[in-house]
């Protein structure tokens, strides 16, 4: 009978090793995600500053469309004052300074959209600047997180590899058909196929547990099952 009990506990600590090995195997599998996760994050900051680029483009295409437009007014002028001194009719002559004036006015307008313009340009610049200091600050932390989720994704590989070896040694000291029983639970469960006996309940599924039941699992002399979730139950010892 002692012999059985041996078998349970070290049952019992190769559940440990079995955890653990499942919480780094998937805490490793959330990696992936994770860095997925950032990258899309920092995509968008990216676009971001694309936007405010793109902003940028725009208002410097509209000043330099107001430049041609002024510059094509100027040369306008010219023209008109070369004509005045061809001109010998007054009322020609004072068409053409009236014409000369309209134009200066447009001039004029469109000198003030002008200087609007070049401070939306100095705002877009700063706005820019915002976004390319927005994105460079998100790659910094990215870069950073990703060397942090690479260096736990190389401590949580070689963890795993030494706990795999850990069990192959206990694995050993287990009898087959018990450790058959044991692992086709644990296939089934996923985390744990052994569950401790906590006062009167299975900690895994908190199924009350009949005094019986305790009163077996505490003799350690078979393998006895939760009722509700077919787990092994297990009375640690103080
Ligand atoms: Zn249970």
């Amino acid at each position: 009978m002692a012999e059985f009990k041996e078998q349970l506990d070290k049952l019992a600590e190769l559940q440990k090793i079995d955890s653990e090995i499942y919480d780094e195997s998937s805490a490793l599998e959330s990696f992936p995600e994770k860095i997925a996760e950032m990258d899309a994050s920092l995509e968008g900051k990216k676009s971001g500053m694309e936007e405010a680029e793109e902003k940028l483009k725009a208002i410097q295409v509209a000043k330099n469309e107001k430049e041609t437009e002024m510059q094509a007014k100027e040369d306008q002028i010219t023209k008109l004052q070369g004509d005045l001194n061809q001109i010998k009719n007054n009322k020609e002559y004072k068409a053409i300074l009236s014409e000369i004036d309209s134009i200066k006015a447009d001039i004029s307008l469109l000198e003030e959209d002008i200087i609007n313009l070049i401070d939306d340009i100095e705002a877009a610049k700063a706005g820019c600047e915002e976004e390319k200091k927005k994105f460079e600050q998100e790659k910094k932390l990215v870069e950073a997180e990703k060397s942090r989720i690479h260096e736990e994704e190389s401590r949580l590989k070689a963890s795993v590899d030494k706990l795999r070896q850990q069990r192959e040694g206990f694995s050993k000291e287990i009898t087959p058909d018990v450790l058959e029983v044991y692992q086709r639970i644990l296939s089934n469960r996923g985390r744990m196929a052994i569950s401790n006996v906590h006062g009167e309940f299975c900690s895994e599924c908190n199924m009350h547990l009949r005094p019986q039941m305790i009163n077996d699992a505490s003799l350690k002399n078979k393998l006895v099952m939760c009722e509700n979730c077919s787990r092994i139950l297990y009375v640690e010892e103080d």
